[in-house]
């Protein structure tokens, strides 16, 4: 007979890709295999789907069906190829014909011939959006996903028989989803309005949101770091919508959004406990799929670290290539995946393993050595990429009595407004923030003003090293580009050096 060939998507890594089904259905005993690295959930398929296609008045080929999935090299998981399977069989045999091309088929079939929703159809409509379909066929329960989805539209049927029904123009589609109830319902972040006192830590976030600075936030127990960091979000420029699809990929992938969430539009905030496992930190690899980690999950967003130093060593070892590539190697067998993790890291701790070295120094009771232990866990791979590091100290009576702390949404037009002029600043470069600035650049293209320099000088004479001291000069473009200064002068240097001054353990 003939070769049918319909488009599905299977998820891959951690996003989902474009899978070609090719049906051939040719004379010889009936039988039917797959080919193309389908792993048990997709070879099963082929028993779904059979049962599916008699259930649903249609007819099962008596002959040799052979199901081709490609790319071959791609190790094929899940159960939304069961719909794409089903009308290339249909089609090879003549029973329904599809006209157009730029079609994808995703959904899992019931034994009655019935279409249910799978995990991760956003991130298969995104990729179908990507691969240049406009129209995706799903069941209602992932209507909404596609909807989510700009560039492709969905044509939602609850069994294979209306599906055969639509494709010949005898029956209709279901009603599409309310298009109001497609929002994304990211949870809102904490307001800054709420934080009383805790002034200089407050710049010190701004500053981070502001250049993309990694953050230290430094102080005893129950002062208030916590509370600080979760505000970061609130003052973070909304994603990009290429970063938006991404970032909704990863968490429908992970199963942690509902299969019909809309689109992720702020950028996330991640803060693992300190027990979590190197697997859950980092990624793992699971029969063929990446379940994304921590680090992954943070893509584009915030990795908050609390209590750092109690994290396990590969866990904060682990976060070394994350933080100079944007991305993680996992390493397996069969072939490696790479997962995306550009994330914006802020760390706090105690400032010694009892707490209370930085407020009073006479109540601390740790010996040196245990404080110099405890700053060694942070040092190497976090320390030397972190800008910023604020003690964080708690606010006094009559800071708590203070009625009016500027709100969220002040700070984040400021924010707004200083990545725009670093964005312009540096079109004719390949970084866009303040923090990925090469160092050798900061001393001459971008160096700062003249009175700025000389403070800098002077700090190094002092013992400021060079690394530090490229540090600084981010700061301070970070801080004259918050103040719509065109040249970091003393001032900007100035209180960037204030912005690095606390190191734990001293
Ligand atoms: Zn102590």
């Amino acid at each position: 007979m003939t070769l049918a060939q319909v488009w599905g998507v299977a998820p891959a890594g951690i996003a989902a890709v474009l899978v070609k089904v090719e049906v051939d259905v040719s004379q010889g005993l009936p039988s039917v295999g797959v080919v193309g690295l389908a792993q048990t959930s997709v070879t099963e398929s082929r028993w779904r789907v059979r049962s599916a296609i008699i259930n649903s008045g249609l007819v099962w080929p008596n002959s040799r069906v052979t199901i081709g999935l490609w790319p071959a090299d791609l190790p094929k998981t899940g159960t939304s190829l069961d719909l794409p399977i089903a009308i290339g069989i249909l089609q090879a045999t003549q029973q329904v014909r599809l006209t157009e091309s730029d079609v994808t088929f995703v959904g899992e079939l019931g034994l009655d011939g019935g279409v249910r929703p799978v995990p991760g159809a956003l991130a298969a409509a995104i990729a179908a959006a990507r691969a240049g379909f406009t129209r995706v066929v799903v069941c209602p329960g992932n209507a909404r996903a596609v909807m989510a989805i700009p560039g492709v539209r969905p044509i939602v049927i609850g069994s294979l028989a209306q599906l055969v029904g639509v494709l010949s123009g005898s029956a209709q589609e279901e009603l599409q989803p309310e298009p109001e109830s497609i929002q994304a319902s990211d949870a809102e972040a904490p307001d800054f309005a709420d934080v009383r006192g805790h002034e200089f830590a407050r710049l010190g976030i701004e500053v981070a949101a502001a250049g993309g600075h990694h953050m230290a936030l430094l102080g005893p127990p129950g002062v208030g770091k916590t509370m600080l960091a979760q505000r970061l979000p609130s003052i973070l420029p909304p994603l990009t919508e290429e970063m938006a699809l991404d970032v909704t990929a990863i968490h429908a992938l992970a199963g942690a959004l509902d299969t019909d969430h809309g689109l992720l539009a702020k950028p996330p905030f991640v803060a693992p406990h300190h027990s979590i496992s190197v697997a859950a930190m980092l990624g793992a690899v699971r029969g063929g799929r990446l379940i994304p980690g921590a680090v992954t999950l943070a893509h584009g967003g915030v990795l908050f670290l609390d209590e750092a130093p109690e994290f396990a060593r590969p866990c904060l070892e682990g976060l070394r290539q994350p933080l100079e590539q944007g991305h993680l190697s996992l390493m397996r067998v069969e072939r490696g995946l790479t997962a995306p993790a550009r994330f914006q890291l802020i760390i706090a701790a105690n400032p010694c393993p009892c707490g209370l070295a930085t407020d009073r120094a006479e109540s601390c009771r740790c010996t040196p050595m245990a404080k110099r232990r405890y700053a060694e866990r942070l040092s190497g791979p976090l320390l030397d990429r972190i800008d910023i590091r604020s003690a964080v100290t708690k606010p006094t009576a009559s800071q708590f009595r203070m009625e009016d702390a500027e709100p969220s949404a002040v700070i984040a037009d400021r924010v707004l407004g200083a990545r725009d002029r670093a964005q312009h600043r540096y079109c004719q470069h390949y970084w866009q923030l303040n923090a990925q600035a090469p160092g050798r650049l900061l001393r001459s293209e971008f160096a700062p003003s003249e009175h700025g320099m000389d403070l800098l000088v002077e700090a190094e004479r002092r013992g400021l090293n060079p690394r530090g001291s490229d540090r600084v000069l981010r700061l301070a473009w970070t801080l004259a580009d918050l103040s719509g200064v065109n040249l970091p002068g003393r001032e900007q240097v100035s209180v960037a050096l204030a912005l690095r001054n606390q190191e734990p353990g001293n």
